[in-house]
């Protein structure tokens, strides 16, 4: 699917745990990325230094839904569900 005009839910929902370009702690869940312009664009699209996270993402509707609202809510679950659970093994907690 073509991305949602005015839509960013991908660069505000998501956490990037590396450091990247002006993020040098990366991005935490739910934090707007520096590089979300104020249209909703990524202002590194095409720039090398933009996360490979971020070029790699691909709108799709099961993530994207119908909506940008729907899009925030998909994206924050995803982002509890891939979470390593604390104490476990690998986990480091
Ligand atoms: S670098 Fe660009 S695509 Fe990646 S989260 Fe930031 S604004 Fe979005």
């Amino acid at each position: 699917m073509q991305c949602r005009e005015g839509c960013g839910a991908c660069c505000i929902a998501p956490s990037i745990a590396r450091p990247y370009h002006g993020m040098p702690l990366g991005k935490a869940a739910g934090e707007r990325c520096a590089h979300l312009d104020e249209n909703m664009r990524c202002l590194l699209f095409g720039d090398p230094r933009r996360p490979l996270f971020c070029s790699t993402f691909a709108a799709e509707p099961a993530v994207c839904g119908e909506s940008r609202e729907q899009a925030l809510r998909i994206l924050a679950e995803l982002e509890v569900l891939t979470q390593p659970a604390a104490g476990m093994p690998g986990s480091g907690g």
